[in-house]
């Protein structure tokens, strides 16, 4: 197999056993990590300068629908669900078809490649068939990325003698037909997980039956929560799902942060896992991002970009904003409790944040045995930050490399990125061929300008036009 040696790097390992090195070295044999050390000689490696790097884990993003990708810079003003469903499920992912899912998917995912992501789950919630399916499949495996594809269904609006989405369940041809096909195998680069509407999103049985139907295919299951009680299809879905064991590790929820005390209790000691889109809960969520609340339970957040709509889908940028928002209420409780300042450390940390954008991702889509950290024996999944730009410069050595990637790193500073031992950024450009990416922008612009035609999509806003009245003086 083909070796790569990176050398004299600044290397943040996220592996305990390991640590950070001020400078060391990185071995690669063909797709795994074979050694992590101050010093390595591999005489036929091919070796990759890192002096004034930083190498760490690639960035997991736990939770984001890839799709979404030609429907970007409209959503920010939208107020709450309400608009993010009319506008989107009620709307213009009705307009989608596989075409559409492909390029917003291909594109998608080299976005993410790009901002240093190696691994997503590609919460896919706009397939009504196998056609479409596979389409967001093909598009996943030709960008490069490592990716669990969570396949899960449309919520179109309810139309007199149709059965509504929330009372549909899992369709059991398509899981068996992935399970049975392509996705035979877990050891790939791209593979299956169930995207279902868990019980805030959907009926109660429907929630029970998707489950059993994941666990018998043996796939983890990931639901949204949609909010506080009175605002969910089954009030008390998580007590009944955990009496009748159907909550674990196999169950990822996204946001979470509307549960109480007792639910996010009884959800964490069945083993689920959360994952915080924390960018998207700041703009329309009632409660903050479920983070420091998880973490004194002794459990361990993961992160996602969510929605493309609103914002640029950044693992930089969400691993700053979740750590910055829990620093904020970490200060705000200490205030509070007549405690302030701390006494001794912040209870959040940079290092806490990388760490749930790296393994606390990888835990939730249960591949840390594979990513998630720079350990020998687990896959190259890997990014390179150049650290000699005005970004970050001089901050290395001498600061803190958790720090530096947290609140310094651009995108602009990912140098190369490696997925599987390949690298799929390289001097700061995407592998990926220019001629191809090129098309590829032209056909996802035109998917997006149909697709707002035939939805007679008009972008509106109170704040659109000439300046508002309050900022005249
Ligand atoms: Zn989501």
């Amino acid at each position: 197999m083909p070796q790569t040696l990176i050398k004299d790097a600044c290397i943040l390992s996220m592996d305990p056993q390991i640590g950070d090195l001020d400078r060391g070295d990185i071995l690669i044999d063909g797709d795994r990590i074979v050694a992590v050390e101050r010093n390595i000689t591999a005489p036929n490696a091919a070796v990759v300068d890192g002096s004034g790097r930083l190498v760490m884990p690639g960035l997991v993003n736990a939770h984001i629908h890839t799709w979404e990708y030609q429907l970007r810079g409209i959503g920010s003003d939208w107020v709450g669900i309400r608009d993010y469903h009319g506008n989107m499920h009620k709307n213009l992912a009705t307009r989608y078809q596989a075409r559409d899912v492909y390029l917003g998917n291909l594109l998608g995912a080299l976005n993410q490649i790009r901002n240093g992501t190696t691994t997503i789950m590609d919460w896919c919630h706009i397939l009504r068939d196998a056609d479409m399916t596979d389409a967001a499949i093909d598009a996943l495996e030709e960008s490069g990325i490592r990716a669990v594809f969570a396949r899960g269904t449309v919520k179109p609006p309810e139309k007199a003698g149709e059965v509504p989405y929330y009372k549909k369940p899992f369709p059991r041809e398509e899981i068996h037909r992935l399970r049975t096909g392509r996705f035979a195998s877990d050891d790939r680069l791209v593979t299956l997980a169930m995207a279902i509407l868990g019980p805030d999103w959907g009926e109660y049985d429907v929630a029970a039956h998707d489950i059993r139907l994941a666990r018998e295919y043996g796939l983890i299951n990931s639901a949204h929560t949609y909010g506080r009680k009175g605002k969910r299809v089954v009030e008390d879905g998580m007590p009944r799902l955990a009496k009748e064991g159907l909550l674990g590790p196999d169950h990822n929820i996204a946001h979470g942060n509307c549960f109480s005390e007792d639910e996010l209790k009884i959800v964490l000691d069945a083993g689920c896992t959360i994952t915080a889109t924390c960018l998207t809960e700041a703009l329309n969520y009632e409660q903050p991002a479920m983070l420091g609340r998880m973490v004194k339970f002794g459990a361990m957040p993961s992160l996602g970009t969510d929605c493309d709509p609103y914002f640029n889908s950044s693992m930089l940028w969400v691993t700053r904003h979740a750590f910055q928002e829990q620093r904020a209420m970490d200060n705000r409780s200490l205030r509070e409790a007549g405690q302030w300042p701390a006494a001794t450390q912040h209870a959040t940390r940079t290092r806490d944040a990388v760490a749930w954008a790296t393994i606390g991702g990888a835990k939730a889509l249960r591949l840390d045995h594979k990513i998630g950290s720079l350990t020998p024996g687990k896959q190259a999944d890997l990014i390179m930050i150049d650290t000699r730009g005005m970004n970050i410069f001089p901050a290395l050595p001498g600061g803190d490399p958790a720090h530096v990637v947290v609140m310094y790193a651009e995108t602009a500073d990912i140098e190369n990125v490696m997925i599987a031992g390949t690298f799929v950024k390289r001097s700061g450009k995407l592998t990926f061929p220019e001629d191809r990416l090129q098309k590829l922008h032209q056909d996802v612009m035109d998917s997006r300008l149909r697709m707002m035609e035939e939805g007679k999509f008009v972008y509106k806003s109170v704040d659109s036009g000439p300046l508002p009245d309050r900022y005249v003086f």
